[in-house]
């Protein structure tokens, strides 16, 4: 039996009158009606289904109904009776959408198969994300792509009829279709006049034409397939328009044309690299100096000089090399800290070799009342974790009667 739908005969009657013959209460709780007759599309062959409104009241999702073929309204809410005469409203935006992308779905299958032997295995058609095809699995390049959105251009701006109509299975099988069918019976099939036949129960364009322009996005490999993602009509222009935006504020940002961007960018990376370079190399050129500035504020507890220090935002690779400067003076026992973005915290712990204690030993204990951890050997001892600057700030005053407590303990020994 050949199903009806209304949108068969006119994919472009967005709005009808009809009437309530059965009202649904759906396992999911919601509730479905069924119409006389119906425009809307149904969720089906890779498409989805139809937005719109019955009596004012949205439809959520339409679908046909295995059993019985007939289409099924899911409502926002219930409100309809059986019955009921209602007007009907389909989102003539989203069909549109979906009727560009399913005609280019259907010319980019055919374009992959005359060019590349390929045959469609599945398909999927949205209207506002980039649309779907997969076929099996074959890389292909720049210039294949390329190709491919060559002949599909052709086509379109042959602005060729797409014409849909019912024919006998015998018949059928008489006519070139790029895939056997999967109904028995009467076959719907979709033509783009004299160059592709389709077994099809989608909405599609008039003419080639209406599908405006496609673009291939990527082609990806993903279980044992290869998939092409691709846009057309409203949403291809809309990304264009994006883009264009996107290259002409990059454009601005960087002074350049937009065939100069990426060595503008090329430029700027590299003049970046140099100068961290640089700056690396002067902040080496300087540890001497910051050391002799630390010295001055160190605190003498006995024969011993601490030096304490929090750095904000200082790369936390730089602390050792300073470190190192410092316990070239005798006594020293050196202590320093940076914290940078919230609370990213590095600490590093060593001494003048005739000091007698265990850096790693103390830094471990002295960091877990901060929640952080670290460890090393007797002379030098790193640590971090998630602490406040303000945090760091107050646990480093207490540090002059930590080194106290471990001295007392040595010399009670
Ligand atoms: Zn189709």
């Amino acid at each position: 039996m050949r199903p009806q739908y209304g949108y068969f005969a006119d994919p472009f009657l967005l709005e009808f009158d009809s009437r309530v013959t059965q009202m649904l209460s759906l396992p999911d709780g919601r509730v479905g009606a069924i119409l006389e007759r119906t425009w809307f599309y149904p969720t089906g062959g890779g498409q989805a289904h139809d937005l719109g409104t019955l009596n004012g009241i949205p439809v959520l999702d339409v679908y046909r109904q295995e059993a019985t073929g007939e289409v099924v309204h899911v409502l926002a809410s219930g409100k309809l009776a059986s019955d009921e005469p209602v007007h009907a409203w389909i989102d003539g935006d989203r069909r549109l959408r979906h009727m560009q992308h399913h005609t280019a779905q259907h010319l980019l299958s055919a374009c992959l198969q005359r060019l590349f032997g390929l045959e469609t295995l599945s398909a999927h058609i949205s209207g506002y994300s980039p649309s779907t095809i997969d076929f099996p699995d074959r890389s292909l390049g720049e210039d294949e792509l390329a190709q491919v959105e060559r002949l599909a251009h052709e086509v379109i701006f042959q602005n060729r009829p797409v014409t849909t109509y019912f024919v006998p299975a015998a018949e059928a099988a008489r006519l070139p279709l790029r895939r056997p069918p999967k109904v028995s019976g009467e076959v719907r099939v979709v033509e783009i006049k004299d160059w592709d036949y389709s077994a099809c129960g989608g909405t599609h364009c008039l003419s080639t034409g209406m599908i405006g322009v496609v673009k291939i996005l990527k082609t990806e490999r993903r279980n044992q397939k290869t998939r092409l993602h691709f846009v057309a009509g409203w949403q291809a222009l809309e990304r264009f328009q994006e883009l264009h935006a996107i290259v002409g504020a990059l454009g601005t940002a960087l002074s350049a044309g937009k065939h100069d961007l990426l060595a503008a960018v090329q430029r700027q990376s590299k003049a970046l690299r140099d100068a961290q370079k640089e700056l690396q190399t002067l902040r080496l050129e300087r540890v001497p100096i910051d050391a002799q500035h630390l010295l001055v504020d160190a605190i003498s507890l006995g024969d011993v000089r601490l030096v304490t220090a929090l750095f904000v935002d200082r790369p936390a690779g730089e602390l050792p090399a300073l470190a190192k400067e410092l316990t070239k003076t005798r006594g020293v026992v050196a202590l320093l800290s940076t914290v940078s973005g919230e609370a990213k915290f590095s600490v590093v712990l060593t001494r003048h070799e005739a000091v007698a204690l265990h850096a790693g030993e103390c830094l471990r204990r002295w960091l877990t009342p901060l929640g952080a951890r670290g460890g090393g050997d007797e002379m030098f001892a790193r640590g971090g974790g998630a602490v406040t600057e303000e945090q760091v700030r107050n646990w480093l005053e207490n540090i002059p009667a930590r080194l106290e407590e471990v001295f007392d303990a040595t010399y009670n020994d």
